[in-house]
């Protein structure tokens, strides 16, 4: 796993049972850049809970164009 998105859960109802089930999933983009989602359970979830990424989108100053930023040392991927 290479970037984590994001980390949320989705309630699971089995039929005839009052009991809801969270069911915890993690979005990340893999070492190839592909969007996945996997299923994984509670504490792994909280462990890439920890892990995420978060991005903030700057500015490049010298071709003025928009990019996520995650930290200081993210050099523009337009103009690298
Ligand atoms: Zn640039």
């Amino acid at each position: 796993m290479d970037q984590i998105i994001s980390v949320s859960h989705k309630y699971y109802r089995k039929e005839h049972s009052n009991n809801a089930k969270k069911h915890w999933f993690v979005y990340f983009y893999d070492a190839f850049g592909l969007f996945r989602v996997k299923r994984c359970n509670k504490l792994q979830a909280l462990y890439y809970k920890t892990r995420i990424k978060k991005g903030v989108t700057g500015i490049c100053p010298n071709c003025l164009k928009k990019f996520t930023v995650y930290d200081k040392n993210t050099i523009c991927p337009f103009c690298k």
